[in-house]
């Protein structure tokens, strides 16, 4: 047994399921995931010492590649320092002026410590600017594992508005309405029948957790007159796309302004965080300013602002241009290799993150990403790992391309997929006699 094995299974006898995020387990792909031991650039080494190129980089969190030294060096000198205080310090007004610099909707920012946290709290200050209950979000987008919001349709039971979760009440998942992604009817008929109770329109405006799925040219203007119509709040939840897509984030591809915005990861430069920022007057709602309560042992904390600003000062306009032209050249080259492989599918891709679904030639919501084939995906996934090559392991997901994925690792990556396709061709066709 190899000693990932090995660690994934003790792992199992504490951890449930061995992981502490289910994403990790490869459930959808089948095997046992590697247990990682360190990393550097875009390499991922395993407890049994060996390599994988890594598209998984922490979720999108790795942006500058692993281990970056000049933002080792920063998140060490800044430990050395002191790891936590609970009271002000100028590294996090520093990575605030950052933020507001990049990303101009935002006039105030509150960091927290994760996604989940950003998500949740600037939808309570959602509610609490409009006095109203319900919230607008898409099937197949993820914001997190807040109650209200492990609600999703592409089930009969979501659209419903039960609970997807056990362990959500009927009550709070009822307050979340379901819309499809891409399709502004949707929510216009939400509004039309209960225009007066919904808060807030929450979207990923390019969407990254049904796999990567870009929003229409007319989608998300069209959702920011409808918040205006109604009086509704617009959040993007760029906790993925910020400062990953673009050096605005999805917001400035599209030009449309949300009134908060949520991100995190990139922010963190790989340690945990969070942060929703918005318009001025709403975000003075937020305590100690006003009446909405929020708050965080650790948010703002010394030691990931210092990971975060140095991982931004490196993403400058040179950066953006070096992670589009690779990410190009994958996203080409994997088409390429779909189309001489016979392997019908598509790869969608927003800046510097793709996706390669099989079997169908256009996603744009989350049933389109359902009726790809996602077992040939889970033979494709494995195919590449035995390669050392480890994508996420879900069809569902992002592929994160970094700073560190030059064209050689990019050119070796796109002659391994279409050895894996081949084989794939080979197995799927009927044996000759
Ligand atoms: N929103 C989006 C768009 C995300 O992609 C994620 C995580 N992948 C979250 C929220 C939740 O972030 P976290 O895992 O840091 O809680």
């Amino acid at each position: 047994m190899s000693r990932s094995a090995a660690e994934f299974r003790r792992a199992k006898l504490v951890l449930p399921g061995g992981v502490n995020s289910p994403v990790r387990a490869f459930k959808a792909v089948g095997g046992s995931p590697r247990v990682i031991q360190r990393a550097s650039g875009c390499t991922l080494f395993d407890v049994d010492g060996r390599a994988y190129t890594d598209y998984i980089g922490s979720w999108g969190a790795m942006i500058v590649g692993h281990a970056h030294p000049v933002v080792v060096e920063a998140v060490t000198r800044t430990a050395r320092d002191g790891l936590s205080f609970g009271t002000s310090t100028a590294l996090e007004t520093d990575l605030a002026e950052e933020v507001i610099r990049r990303m101009p909707s935002i006039e105030r920012v509150r960091l927290v410590n994760s996604g989940t946290e950003a998500v949740m709290s600037a939808l309570r200050v959602a509610r609490a600017a409009t006095g109203r209950s319900k919230v607008i979000k898409f099937a197949g987008c993820y914001h997190g594992h807040s109650d209200g919001l492990l609600v999703r349709a592409g089930s009969g039971p979501a659209t419903l508005g039960l609970p997807d979760s056990p362990g959500v009440t009927r009550a709070v998942a009822g307050d979340t309405l379901i819309a499809d992604f891409n399709d502004s009817d949707s929510v216009r008929e939400h509004f039309k029948i209960c225009g007066d109770d919904i808060a807030a329109i929450l979207v990923e405006p390019v969407a990254g957790n049904m796999g990567v799925v870009p929003p229409s040219s007319v989608f998300l203007q069209e959702l920011r007159k409808l918040a205006d119509t109604y009086g509704a709040i617009l959040i993007f939840d760029e906790v993925m796309t910020g400062f990953r897509v673009a050096r605005g984030g999805a917001q400035s591809l599209s030009g449309v302004r949300p009134d908060l915005t949520t991100i995190g990861k990139v922010i963190g430069g790989g340690l945990p965080v969070g942060a929703y920022g918005g318009r001025k007057a709403l975000m003075e709602l937020v305590a100690p300013l006003g009446p909405v309560y929020q708050a965080g042992t650790f948010s703002g904390n010394p030691v990931t602002m210092a990971a975060g600003l140095a991982t931004l000062s490196l993403l400058d306009q040179n950066a953006y241009a070096r992670l589009e032209a690779a990410s190009a050249r994958l996203a080409h080259g994997l088409s390429e290799a779909l189309s001489s492989n016979d392997q019908p599918g598509v790869v969608q891709r927003v800046g510097s993150m793709l996706t390669l679904f099989f079997g169908t030639d256009r996603v744009d919501n989350m049933k389109h990403a359902t009726q790809a084939a996602h077992d040939t995906f889970a033979r494709f996934f494995n195919g590449l790992l035995d390669r050392g090559y480890h994508l996420p392991p879900s069809g569902y997901e992002p592929w994160f391309v970094s700073l560190a994925h030059t064209d050689s690792v990019i050119d070796q990556t796109i002659s391994t997929a279409n050895v894996v396709l081949r084989e794939l061709e080979a197995a799927a066709s009927p044996i000759g006699c």
